[in-house]
């Protein structure tokens, strides 16, 4: 199948057109025409070797909604014509302790992500969602409830995922006070995932134009972090608080608003290690963790929720054309709140 998008050769390159071919259908696979995909701060630091060595050309792109175009014999859960999204793996060893509990992400023989990898033959490089259309594995796909607006249902397939599932499993619920740092891509879905859980919701964000837009998202409070030292007065206020930020930042200071057995999940990945003070988490039995996306049933689960709760990321629809600049401005944390290419215009 031929599939027309946007690659970068190299880690120092802007996107050009590029035309490559996919896999013909197996059995159990589905066609998508993708409608839109979204532009993730992952795909920025991997595009430019911010993790590592990548893998070029590379075709970015895990935030996937389209419209299924065809199916393989062996397909049941999808039909022709239905609204289909695809996140941040395509595959996984379906076998290991993970996989069988559904938490394909963390799987023990290492999850196949959507692009700048090996598929699992070991041989192709999967090719990612800044392009026209994708081939799927259906156990590896999710459905889109029919009454979400497409363009904002993209990001949940990795901003959204990313934040319901710790707000998730560390128990958001009225009564408990959840700060999310960073009003980005991922940040703002956790706001609107925690208001929705009925916690308490503050946002720590370094820009200050950003204010008015988190409370009308549903957080109740907005604190401005360009003075680090200011965050003291907010010291053991929080049970929860979800690190998204892209940059590097001094994890200190938020150890310290956490409250006794508080835990601060860490969700971005800038790539360069954190300098840990121990006394900050031996004070008040505090955690510090992690959480990577969400499997497949509980992306399934969050888009459900979504449905429900009619959520979906705010978004500023693009052309192909943009990708370059939508780059720069994400970087410089100027996006409201993510940037969606659109499938029709490639
Ligand atoms: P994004 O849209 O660029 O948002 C990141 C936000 O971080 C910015 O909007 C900004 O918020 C804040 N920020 C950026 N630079 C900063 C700085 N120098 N100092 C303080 N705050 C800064 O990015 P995203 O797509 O949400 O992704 C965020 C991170 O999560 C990335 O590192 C990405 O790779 C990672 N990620 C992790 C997972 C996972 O499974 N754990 C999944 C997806 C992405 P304010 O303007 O409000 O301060
Ligand atoms: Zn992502
Ligand atoms: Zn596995």
């Amino acid at each position: 199948m031929k599939s027309r998008g946007l690659a970068v050769m190299n880690s120092k390159a802007l996107f050009e057109r590029y035309e490559f071919d996919r896999r013909d259908l197996r059995p159990n696979d589905v066609a998508l025409d993708i409608s839109y995909a979204g532009i993730c701060h992952s795909d920025i630091h991997q595009a430019r070797e911010e993790w590592g060595p990548s893998l070029y050309p590379m075709v970015p792109g895990h935030e996937i909604v389209g419209i299924v175009r065809e199916i393989g014999p062996h397909v049941t859960n999808f039909s022709i014509g239905q609204r289909i999204g695809v996140g941040v793996f395509i595959d996984s060893c379906r076998t290991c302790r993970n996989c069988l509990r559904g938490l394909e992400q963390y799987c023990e023989n290492g999850m196949t992500g959507t692009y700048n990898t090996y598929e699992r033959d070991g041989v192709s490089i999967a090719m990612g969602g800044y392009c026209n259309n994708f081939v799927i594995d259906a156990d590896y796909a999710v459905h889109v409830p029919e009454n979400l607006e497409l363009a904002g249902v993209a990001p949940l397939l990795c901003a959204g995922i990313t934040l319901y599932s710790p707000l998730k499993h560390w128990g958001a619920q009225p009564g408990m006070r959840v700060g999310v740092i960073g009003l980005g891509g991922l940040g703002h879905m956790g706001v609107k995932f925690a208001k929705a859980l009925g916690a308490h919701v503050t946002v720590f964000s370094h820009s200050s134009g950003k204010e008015s837009d988190a409370l009308k998202m549903g957080a109740d409070r907005f604190i401005l972090t360009k003075d680090i030292a200011k965050l003291k007065q907010y010291t053991k206020q929080f049970d929860l608080i979800l690190n998204t930020v892209s940059a590097e930042l001094d994890i200190n200071a938020y150890l310290n608003l956490l409250t006794l057995d508080g835990t601060l999940v860490v969700i971005g990945l800038p790539g360069k290690p954190y300098s840990v003070n121990a006394g900050a988490l031996i004070g008040d039995r505090r955690s510090l963790a992690g959480s990577q996306i969400g499997g497949i049933p509980e992306m399934q689960e969050m888009l459900n929720f979504c449905g429900l709760h009619n959520i979906v990321s705010d978004v500023e629809v693009i052309k192909s054309d943009y990708v370059n600049v939508a780059y720069e401005r994400t970087v410089a944390s100027d996006v409201k709140y993510r940037f969606v290419i659109d499938g029709k215009t490639f």
